[in-house]
């Protein structure tokens, strides 16, 4: 299936090494059980330990639903157990993008079939320009969309086809609300280390995840691709009818 936006990083890093590794040692267990009649016993029960490992990364549609909260979990403790091999290696942030990309692919292969009907989309307060004075977080329709920043036009998108945007300053209310509105399908836009972060905390909800782009570092005047944000929405997420077209302000969180 084609990907509905630009994927965040190649997502086979992550595939080689969840299916490479307990493949690979399955691999091994079948030639040692063949070798060594003496612990054929232990080899075949490694042989099913790592068939039983690599088995989740092949579920797809309602049963990926049904596990998915064990599944992006384990998923997620993959991530983090290579992590610092990744980080040794330079590739930290790829490696972090391509667990995401995979959750990616999983989640959009369910609702591109079949559109979320109660989106919520999660934005931090960092993609304002920091000399900005709107005060976005009173009201996003305070924002001018001088074009200096991503919110202007994230809020005209959000007026336009009415969806539910939270912007928020720390991950905890983020994770709050987003359990208090109890969305079908989060689309969610934060800087790498917060999306792997976010997508294992808020496991059992299905997430769709865009990265920051940092080019003043982190935190400070970030950017992301709203037309990617768009693409994801118009792709995964019901359209609302027309008759219902009531215009409503986009709600975020004051900041502290
Ligand atoms: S688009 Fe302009 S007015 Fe709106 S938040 Fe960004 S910098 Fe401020």
């Amino acid at each position: 299936m084609a990907d509905v936006v630009s994927s965040p990083a190649p997502e086979w890093p992550f595939l080689a090494v969840r299916r490479g590794v307990p493949l690979g040692l399955a691999l091994l267990a079948v030639i040692g059980a063949l070798l060594n009649n003496a612990w054929q016993g232990w080899f075949l029960l490694l042989l099913v330990g790592c068939l039983a490992e690599v088995w989740p990364t092949f579920t797809r549609g309602n049963t990926y639903l049904r596990n998915r909260r064990a599944i992006v979990r384990w998923d997620g403790l993959w991530t983090y157990v290579f992590r610092p091999l990744a980080r040794f290696l330079g590739h930290e942030e790829t490696w972090i993008l391509s667990f995401c990309a995979w959750n990616n692919r999983r989640v959009q292969e369910v609702f591109k079939t079949r559109p979320a009907r109660n989106a919520l989309i999660l934005l931090p307060h960092c993609i304002q320009l920091a000399r900005c004075k709107a005060d976005i977080f009173e009201d996003l329709k305070n924002c001018y969309e001088c074009g200096l920043c991503p919110v202007g036009d994230t809020f005209e998108a959000g007026l336009q086809n009415r969806w539910n945007v939270r912007i928020s300053n720390r991950s905890h209310k983020a994770y709050r609300e987003a359990r208090e509105f109890q969305p079908d399908l989060i689309v969610a836009v934060s800087c790498a280390d917060r999306l792997l972060k976010g997508l294992t905390k808020l496991a059992e909800v299905p997430c769709f995840v865009l990265p920051l782009q940092l080019p003043h570092g982190m935190c400070v005047d970030t950017t992301y691709s709203v037309p990617n944000l768009i693409a994801a929405m118009e792709t995964l997420v019901e359209r609302k009818p027309s008759e219902d077209s009531k215009v409503q302000p986009l709600q975020c969180e004051g900041i502290a």
